[in-house]
């Protein structure tokens, strides 16, 4: 399911649709196909070939400001931990802890895992000697893009990829 512009509504989770609902916007004359599968759907009045990618007509304008959410925050820190590098047990952790004044913000929580959240508790950085790997930060939406591209659904059908990573390339 791609935007006006032939990339993708997100990458993460990337968006697709079933094919009852990919048909029925075709009809609806709210997207353009792009690709088919060879597949063919027929019904006794008509007969097509299931897209397999399609395009909205109208341009859906991205959020400029990811909103700040358990879900982007762990996508910001790549589903790692953000003391460890482990990817399991996800939590999430105050930077500088709450009881002292830390707030739940972009700039102050962190992905970690349930080890280093206990291990860390109420103490700061400096005297838990625990630093975050990568420095909290309000992400934009193409951060979030980038970081979503690395976790690619398990399936992937060939139409789709030269409309997957096509703008990678324009960003360091
Ligand atoms: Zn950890």
């Amino acid at each position: 399911m791609l935007n006006a512009d032939f990339r993708p509504l997100s990458y993460y989770p990337l968006s697709l649709w079933g094919w009852q609902d990919a048909i029925k916007a075709v009809f609806l004359d709210r997207v353009n196909i792009v690709s088919h599968y060879d597949r063919v759907v027929k019904s006794p009045s008509f007969e097509m070939r299931l897209p397999s990618v399609v395009s909205l007509k109208a341009y859906v304008r991205p959020s400029r400001q990811p909103a700040f959410t358990r879900f982007n925050v762990f996508l910001r820190d790549r589903f790692t931990c953000q003391y460890c590098g482990e990817h399991e047990e996800l939590t999430f952790d105050h930077v500088v802890p709450r009881s002292k004044g830390g707030a739940t913000t972009w700039e102050n929580v962190v992905a970690a895992c349930s080890p280093c959240n206990l291990r860390k508790a109420d103490r700061l950085p400096s005297e838990a000697h625990m630093t975050p790997i990568q420095k909290p930060y309000a992400p934009s939406v193409s951060d979030l893009h980038r970081n979503g591209r690395l976790f690619p659904p398990n399936y992937l059908h060939e139409s789709w990829m030269d409309y997957l990573y096509w703008d990678s390339v324009l960003e360091p």
